[in-house]
């Protein structure tokens, strides 16, 4: 009998976490009283629900591993194998001006839907107050966490003043760096000294992805561990309130995933959505369950090289870039947020703060780190952008902070996306994408032996 495919397992995964973690979310009031009434019982399920945190967090350790050896060693052979800077810099020139302007339509995207929806007024004030109050501890905690990042700053900070700091701390735009600058001096020297260090590098990356295989395997069980723990505390009395904002984030976001990428892959690159999803759903479904595009890189790279068959240069440059800087679904929230905020408080945002909104939410998405729930620390730097007082922003976070953690999921999903359209527009332009044939052979062959070939 054939396995079933890798994606489907996941979604398997991911659907009996769903259910199961909707069972404990429910059921919680009727349980405490059975596990105050045993120890025996309660100790029981403290175990299980030990065991089930225990295995998602191992997964995501597991992976979080292999980001930066795989970044660092890919990217030097990708680099090496260059023979021009000039390729190098039109290929990055290129990327970051892609990035740019697909998170500035993401914002757009978000603040029209919430300029039709109008989500602020469908919460009465009394609800909106009563939510506020609740969330109060976390709307102080995310305010204090956010500082805006100074661009001229940020944009020193690429060049790190000791690379093994970086590689230590995981500075992923530093480690990019270090591997490109390491990777084109390896031209300049002769061959006989660099082939050895190159052979090295890219023995070490296929070492790396074939765990990167390895750990997959579990991906389907991991998953489920994710998203029972999310699902099991997730407020569905908030969830049910705020209704109307959340499905304004998800219907913007869907846009984005199932029509403005396809649209643009299928205008730049001929590339057919069937193609392109069934080659990066397992990149997609573990940004959903992990709200995290770091933890997700080694995936997504897989997944973009492997089965979609961008060659390992422009994979192992535009992917860890667009998991560091690109964050399409995170800045759509953050317009949707921002407007719903002011909305609730009856403030009226007019088109020119609506631009000011636009611009700092793509200059934060660069700031932005691929981990669960930073958007929501980011989001303070957007309201203060639009000089929202500080009770409406305290109160509008702490109202939102209730529904974050799924909307996380699923912005974190477009953020992997958008990577995977703009390495695949990329590598179509560099002619360093393969065709679908080539491969499916590629993809088929990967799990057996790692295998190199490129036009
Ligand atoms: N969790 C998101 C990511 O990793 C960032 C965010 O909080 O929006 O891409």
């Amino acid at each position: 009998m054939r396995r079933l495919e890798l994606h489907w397992q996941i979604l398997i995964g991911m659907a009996a976490g769903l259910v199961v973690g909707l069972g404990v979310n429910l059921s919680q009031d009727a349980v405490a009283p059975l596990l105050e009434g045993s120890a025996a019982l309660a100790t029981v399920v403290g175990f299980v629900v030990k065991l089930v945190d225990f295995a998602g967090d191992l997964f995501l350790r597991a992976l979080r591993l292999i980001a930066v050896p795989i970044v660092l060693f890919s990217l030097i052979v990708g680099a090496s194998s260059l023979n021009d800077l000039g390729k190098l810099s039109r290929i990055g020139g290129r990327t970051v001006a892609i990035y740019l302007v697909t998170t500035a339509v993401a914002i757009t995207t978000g603040l029209v839907f919430a300029n039709l929806t109008r989500p602020g007024t469908w919460v009465s004030a009394d609800l909106r107050d009563q939510l506020a109050t609740a969330g109060v501890q976390q709307a102080t905690a995310k305010m204090q966490a956010a500082t805006a990042p100074d661009v001229w700053q940020t944009l020193l900070n690429i060049v790190p003043t000791n690379p093994f700091a970086s590689l230590a701390q995981g500075e992923m735009l530093q480690v990019v760096f270090v591997a490109l600058v390491l990777g084109a001096m390896l031209t300049l020297v002769p061959e006989d000294k660099a082939a050895p260090v190159i052979r090295v590098a890219d023995g070490l990356t296929e070492a790396i992805l074939k765990l990167v295989h390895v750990i997959m395997l579990t991906a389907p069980y991991a998953v489920f561990a994710l998203v029972v723990d999310v699902v099991a505390t997730l407020g569905l009395d908030v969830l049910a309130a705020l209704a109307v904002y959340s499905l304004t984030v998800v219907a913007g976001l869907a846009l984005m995933m199932f029509v403005v990428y396809p649209a643009i892959l299928r205008l730049l690159t001929g590339v057919g959505p069937r193609r392109f999803f069934h080659a990066i759903a397992p990149a997609q479904l573990l940004a959903f369950s992990s709200s995290s595009s770091s933890a997700t890189l080694p995936v997504t790279m897989e997944c973009v090289e492997e089965r979609l068959g961008a060659s390992e240069e422009v994979t192992s440059f535009v992917v860890p870039l667009g998991a560091t800087i690109n964050m399409d679904g995170t800045a759509l929230y953050q317009g949707v947020a921002a407007l719903f905020i002011a909305q609730l408080y009856g403030i009226d945002l007019d088109l020119g703060a609506q631009l000011t909104i636009v611009l700092t939410a793509t200059l934060a998405s660069i700031g932005t780190a691929g981990v669960p729930g930073v958007g929501i620390v980011m989001l303070v730097i957007v309201l203060q952008s639009v000089g929202l007082p500080e009770e409406v922003m305290a109160g509008g976070i702490a109202i939102i902070f209730g529904v974050d953690r799924l909307l996380d999921m699923c912005r974190t999903s477009v953020n992997v996306t958008g990577d995977c359209m703009v390495a695949t527009v990329v590598a179509h332009a560099e002619g360093a994408l393969l065709t679908e044939e080539e491969a499916a052979r590629r993809a088929a062959r990967a799990d057996d032996e790692p295998v190199d070939e490129h036009p």
